[in-house]
């Protein structure tokens, strides 16, 4: 499903006590916020008014529909008026979809001059809303709270944020990866329990013989192979006379997305070690299947696939990029500092600052044919890195604050594209922050995803979520690191 087809539903809790008057305003107010709320275009989801709940069955029965519905990625709750919360319990203990508290009140401001005690039965959400909380902390749920006045720009970015983050968690849920070849050799950080990241994400992680990629590929058409070209052509620049070998790496993309559509995949990883039959490492391709929203990993880093897919899933429509990244080399010189992070070839081109050029080089490594790259340099602005790695037993997400700048210096014999960037709080202790904590060495690089977003994310998959950011110290991060290694063999 895109973006657009997931709904959020409305919950308000109120109570009978007020008598039927109340309760009709409250489900008037609560309908009219819904659509004021998705007429100011920064909801990337229609919010969808459903309830007004005053008793115990009523939510049970709305929690019921929402773990049904496909189409509800999440639930947004706010208290009116007070609604008390033993009838909740039912209901919230039954939850299957992400949750938001959204904090906020009908007014404004409080009426000086009119304020009497019909206004204060009717608008205490600062009562309601304290009641609510208790519960879904006593319920150690993942609950999101945006607290604001609901009119207010910031809090509408930030409820469209949270959206984003629900669609992800759903994306997630149903996600397929499809692996050609196994992980690299020796590699450690790229393996991980396949069946356990089933479990706590949803993923499918299964595997299909290159084999089978190689006869897809012959069976591709010429002129499906000529429609790709013209493709190429409107999106790139042709910095190559070599027109058989960027026809190659078409007829590979064709295959690889015939393969991962028919199966339903969304991400693939490859090994180059794992090429048999193919006589060029995907580079083109592969690119061009992320700009079109799929997730990739090398050298069978499935982990950083679904990923991939999962954080261009929850950015669609946004214009900074996401990309599948990989450190490679540093710039130490004092007060220039910086890291520069490309791949073998498969960066993907939404990140670039300026229009990608197709290029054909030869490759040092995987004895294949000069394969043909889109090659350019990332653009300027703040990002994140994440990684996800498997600690036995657990996964950690690793999240990171990171500025890009534009390489200070042109690279001409450099024959990859690559993103410049300056980690958060700065090189080194970022640095020592990101190996200390185990993160890999491949990642997700976002301009659109923020690190409050991945925090959430890793509180609806329940796993360990460690930021990296402008005050992270060394310090701070090895006495998080010590604290959740024993609280999750407790849990
Ligand atoms: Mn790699």
């Amino acid at each position: 499903m895109k973006l657009q087809e997931y709904e959020f539903w409305f919950l308000v809790g109120s109570q009978f006590l007020y008598g039927p008057e109340v309760l009709e305003t409250v489900s008037a107010r609560a309908a009219e916020m819904a659509e004021q709320l998705n007429r100011t275009g920064r909801l990337p989801c229609r919010l969808v008014y459903k309830l007004t709940a005053k008793t115990n069955e009523e939510i049970q029965s709305f929690v019921r529909e929402a773990n049904y519905d496909p189409h509800c990625a999440g639930v947004v709750a706010w208290c009116h008026t007070f609604s008390p919360s033993k009838m909740w319990i039912n209901g919230l203990a039954a939850l299957q979809k992400p949750y938001c508290h959204l904090a906020t009140q009908y007014n404004r401001a409080v009426p000086n001059e009119e304020i009497d005690m019909d206004f204060m039965n009717l608008n205490q959400a600062a009562h309601g809303d304290r009641e609510h909380g208790f519960l879904t902390a006593r319920l150690r749920m993942p609950c999101k709270v945006i607290a604001g006045f609901w009119q207010d720009e910031t809090l509408q970015r930030r409820l469209g944020d949270w959206m984003r983050t629900a669609v992800g968690a759903a994306v997630s849920r149903s996600l397929k990866v499809m692996r050609f070849g196994d992980n690299m050799r020796e590699v450690a950080v790229t393996e991980g329990d396949k069946v356990e990241a089933q479990i706590k994400f949803g993923w499918q992680v299964n595997t299909w013989p290159v084999g089978q990629l190689v006869e897809t590929m012959e069976a591709v058409r010429g002129e499906e192979i000529d429609a790709l070209m013209e493709t190429y052509r409107r999106a790139y620049i042709f910095d190559t006379d070599d027109l058989e070998t960027v026809r190659y790496q078409a007829r590979e993309e064709i295959a690889i997305r015939r393969m991962m559509d028919e199966e339903g995949c969304r991400a693939f990883s490859n090994n180059f070690q794992d090429l048999y039959g193919m006589r060029q490492l995907p580079g083109l391709a592969s690119q061009h299947l992320m700009a079109l929203g799929y997730g990739y990993g090398g050298e069978g880093d499935w982990k950083v696939a679904a990923m991939t897919a999962i954080l261009k899933a929850m950015s669609e429509g946004k214009t900074g990029g996401t990309a599948f990244m990989e450190d490679y080399t540093y710039n130490l010189v004092p007060g220039e500092e910086y890291s520069l992070g490309a791949h073998m070839l498969e960066v993907c081109p939404s990140v670039a600052a300026e229009t990608p050029h197709i290029q054909v080089h030869p490759l040092g490594i995987g004895d294949r044919e000069p394969p043909a790259r889109l090659v350019f340099s990332g653009h300027e602005g703040d990002a994140i890195v994440v990684s996800l790695i498997d600690m036995g037993g657990r996964f950690r997400l690793l999240c990171q604050d990171i500025h890009c700048i534009l390489p200070p210096l042109p690279m001409p014999n450099l024959p990859v594209a690559r993103v410049t960037w300056q980690p958060k709080p700065n090189l080194t202790t970022g640095l020592e922050c990101w190996i200390t904590a185990g993160g890999a060495h491949h990642s997700v690089l976002s301009y659109d995803v923020t690190a409050e977003q991945m925090k959430d994310w890793a509180a609806l998959m329940g796993i360990e979520y460690i930021h990296i950011g402008a005050g992270t110290t060394v310090e701070q991060v090895e006495q998080q690191l010590f604290w959740n290694d024993l609280a999750w063999k407790l849990k």
